[in-house]
């Protein structure tokens, strides 16, 4: 991605509320977020395999926050009870399907509990991307959504709605749907409530 391009999301994100910071490595953005983060924090996160590969949940532990992670549940029922305190932590982390350079925020979830997070309830969420998850307008994130990452996911949670074999979207109506909720952030109230942590490196769908 070019310079200029990146200056444009920058822009166009601040000018909606969202604040924007680059990163060269994931671990970088690892020591980060440890640093970032208040000791007596609660921290929720939301399922994504840029967190899974560099161990956040696990370090954040580590370090004393209480930590509400959906993936450390022996059972639905707990893993519902979890994703519910998520909802109201103080900070909340979680990946994203794509992002645009025209300023928006794009994900698809199965049951809704990412998306909630991110649009309300705690006080400040961290959206750590790939450099790969950046498209340049609403029209073809919305595409990148459908297309690439629910294929993906959905094959990486043991689902099977027709675009896994397709690797296209058919807008189904299949049982193992797993794109339920489609989620647009177009701004925030609050200045920097959510901050997007861009990494110079490939990761997740
Ligand atoms: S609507 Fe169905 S086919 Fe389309 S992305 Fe969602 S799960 Fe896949």
């Amino acid at each position: 991605m070019d310079k200029n391009s990146l200056l444009d999301l920058t822009h166009n994100f601040n000018k909606r509320n969202i604040e924007v910071k680059f990163f060269e490595t994931l671990d970088s953005v690892k020591s980060y977020i440890l640093e970032l983060i208040p000791l007596n924090s609660t921290v929720g996160i939301g399922h994504s395999t840029t967190l899974e590969k560099i161990s956040l949940t696990s370090s954040l532990i580590e370090k004393g926050y209480t930590v509400y992670d959906k993936e450390l549940s022996k059972d639905k029922i707990e893993g519902t009870s979890i994703k519910k305190k998520a909802l109201t932590s103080d900070w909340y982390i979680t990946g994203s399907n794509a992002i645009s350079i025209d300023g928006r925020i794009v994900n698809v979830d199965h049951s809704g509990n990412r998306v909630s997070a991110i649009s309300f309830g705690p006080d400040k969420v961290i959206i750590v991307v790939g450099k790969n998850k950046i498209v340049d307008t609403l029209e073809n994130a919305i595409k990148r959504v459908k297309n690439i990452s629910c294929p993906l996911n959905a094959k990486r949670a043991g689902y099977n709605p027709p675009c896994v074999e397709l690797n296209k979207c058919v807008d189904c109506t299949s049982k193992e749907r797993v794109c339920n909720i489609l989620s647009i952030v177009e701004g925030q109230i609050d200045k920097n409530r959510i901050s997007l942590f861009i990494v110079n490196e490939e990761s997740g769908f």
